[in-house]
Order: C-alpha cells, then sequence, then structure tokens
C-alpha cells in the first residue's frame, strides 16, 4: 500500500517535472511543499540538496531573495504579497483565482523583468489541503501585446493623417462631426466651421512646378496650425482645400479667425528666390438649430464659393 502511494507521488512528481510552467505546491503559510524543476530554476536552485532544502521552507523567503523588492511586504506592489494573497484567497474556498503580475528578478546579477500569470488553486494532497500554485512565464506574451497595441495605435493615428502636411484628413471629419454636433446641442454651445481654398492654384503649379506647390500645401497647413486652439480640428478636405471644424465657437469669432488666417496667409513667403504671393479664399458657417451635417457644410462650401467669385483672397461668412 505505502509502495503503491510513493509510486503513485512519484509519477506525479515526474509529471510536474515535465512541465513548462513552475509549479509549487504550499501550505496555508505559504511554506513550499513541493515544486517543481522549472520553479526550483528560476529560483536558482540548481543541485539537488538545494531543492530539498527548499521543501518546508517558506516560499517568500525564497521569492524575496531574488525579487527586487518594492514595497514594505504588504503594499499590493510587493510580489510577495501578490503571491500570499492569490495563496490566502485560495485557501478560503476561491477556486482557481488567475492573476498577471510583472516581477523583476537578479539573475546573476542581472536585472530582468518577467511577466508572470499566477494561478492558485486549492488542492487536497496527501489527506491535507494546500494549494497548488502555479507561475507561468507570459513575459514573450506580454512584449507582443504591446508591440501589437503600439502598431494598431500607429495605424489609428496614420488612417486620420495627411501625409503631406501631417494634418488630418476627412477620415477625422467623419470621425468626429457627429459627436461635436450632438456636443454642441447638448451643452447649448457654437460650433463653427471655415471651408478655405488656395487661390489661383493651377497657376502656381504650372508656373513654379507641382513640387513647389506642395511645399505652399505644407507652409500654409504650418501657418495655420500655429493659430489654432487646442480643441480646433485642421484638416486637409482634398487637394488645396482645407476645413477647419471650431467647437465653442460663434459665426463671429470664427470669421474674425478666418481674416487673421487669410491675412496670416498672404504675408508668407515661400521661397526666398520666387516673389510667389499666395492667397486663400474663405467661407465661414455656423450650425444652425435642426441642421445636419451636409447642411452646414454645404452653406460654407457656398460661402468659399461666393468668396472665389468675388475677387479671392477674401471671407464670406453667414452671421
Ligand atoms: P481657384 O482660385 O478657383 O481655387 O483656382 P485653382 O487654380 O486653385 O483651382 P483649380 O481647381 O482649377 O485647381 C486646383 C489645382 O490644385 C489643380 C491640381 O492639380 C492642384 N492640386 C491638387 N492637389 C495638389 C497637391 O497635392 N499638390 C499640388 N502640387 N497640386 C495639387
Ligand atoms: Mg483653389
Ligand atoms: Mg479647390
Amino acid at each position: 500500500m505505502e509502495k503503491h502511494l510513493f509510486e503513485r507521488a512519484d509519477f506525479l512528481y515526474n509529471l510536474f517535472d515535465a512541465i513548462p510552467s513552475l509549479i509549487f505546491i504550499v501550505d496555508e503559510d505559504v511554506r513550499v511543499h513541493h515544486l517543481n524543476i522549472s520553479a526550483s530554476e528560476l529560483i536558482g536552485l540548481t543541485g539537488a540538496e538545494d531543492f530539498l532544502n527548499v521543501r518546508g521552507g517558506e516560499l517568500l523567503k525564497c521569492i524575496n531573495s531574488f525579487d527586487v523588492p518594492e514595497g514594505c511586504g504588504r503594499s499590493p506592489k510587493c510580489r510577495g504579497c501578490v503571491i500570499r494573497n492569490s495563496v490566502t484567497r485560495a485557501f478560503s474556498g476561491e477556486k482557481v483565482y488567475r492573476e498577471a503580475t510583472k516581477f523583476r528578478f537578479l539573475k546573476n546579477n542581472v536585472e530582468i523583468e518577467v511577466h508572470l500569470m499566477i494561478t492558485v488553486n486549492p488542492v487536497i494532497f496527501e489527506h491535507r489541503k494546500y494549494v497548488l500554485l502555479v507561475l507561468e512565464d507570459i513575459t514573450e506574451q506580454k512584449r507582443m501585446e504591446e508591440r501589437l497595441r503600439q502598431a494598431n495605435q500607429m495605424l489609428a493615428r496614420q488612417a486620420v493623417t495627411d501625409q503631406l502636411t501631417g494634418i488630418y484628413n476627412r477620415v477625422k471629419f467623419d470621425d468626429v462631426i457627429d459627436m461635436e454636433m450632438s456636443r454642441s446641442i447638448r451643452l447649448d454651445s457654437p460650433l463653427s466651421i471655415i471651408i478655405f481654398d488656395i487661390d489661383n492654384f493651377k497657376q502656381i503649379n504650372d508656373t513654379y512646378g507641382h513640387h513647389f506647390g506642395d511645399r505652399v500645401i505644407k507652409i500654409i497647413a504650418d501657418t495655420v496650425k500655429a493659430l489654432l486652439r487646442k480643441h480646433d480640428y485642421f484638416i486637409r478636405w482634398g487637394g488645396e482645400e482645407f476645413l477647419m471644424l471650431l467647437p465653442h465657437t460663434d459665426a463671429s469669432n470664427a470669421a474674425k479667425l478666418a481674416d487673421r488666417l487669410r491675412a496670416r496667409i498672404e504675408q508668407c513667403r515661400i521661397e526666398n528666390n520666387v516673389d510667389a504671393v499666395v492667397t486663400c479664399s474663405f467661407g465661414v458657417a455656423s450650425l444652425r438649430q435642426a441642421e445636419d451635417a451636409e447642411s452646414l457644410m454645404r452653406r460654407a462650401d457656398d460661402l468659399l464659393y461666393k468668396a472665389k467669385n468675388s475677387g479671392r483672397n477674401r471671407i464670406e461668412a453667414s452671421l
């Protein structure tokens, strides 16, 4: 009978050793009853003697010896505490409790960072209550998740950014217009748009070349960007046409801003050796009651058209 039990325990321990996760069987005081080879390797035990010595010892002492301490031992930041709390929860009857925690170890005098998934589960072993504590190294998975998060963030930024100017593109407008219109109605706060277009740009391209035309677009975008406030959206609407969405701004203030931009653009000197004066025409409109985005845009566009027909380098606003 005893031999049979011994064989079963031996079989179980061999099974544990074949598993790459770190397995500890601990009692209520987090004393180690058994640990597998992976666990002993992480702790830095090499010989069989060490391995036997750690049995019956306090796991947290072993852990504290290689964990860079971050707290008093009772703070939620303390890794030893995280393990102790997990074990306590399991002893108080909580079944399979999992928590991911970052540990920093000193291994061969080099600090390494390891993300561990801690799983605890109450078990009856040799007629006694224990907790099966499993630590899985999820460092690589965490690294991949972080890389993926950064890549997604970059893609999301690229999707709403115009390459030439670095300002928003139309996609951003579609993303925010409904939200900004509802906010304007909810807060009873004005919302205005300015649409502007570079005057005689075809002629600029034809005279100085497409490359110079691109530089004009970029310089105008930079000039306007410098004059905008934090909550304003500045969008390259297409070609040589731009749009600004101005929350908390009424038509009169939007018109003043448009005229300031107009004057500033007119003063821009694009390149020293070329005497090109670049101007823009502007249409300014504010959201009216019960108006939809399409109607607001159409009114601003009509006003831009009017500014073009009235001689360019001017603003038209519906006040
Ligand atoms: P208006 O004052 O009436 O706006 O006249 P315009 O010449 O500016 O307008 P038109 O629509 O006739 O021509 C716009 C030109 O802008 C034609 C197009 O080739 C040029 N264009 C559009 N996008 C770009 C761009 O990204 N770079 C350059 N260099 N040119 C562009
Ligand atoms: Mg134009
Ligand atoms: Mg145009």
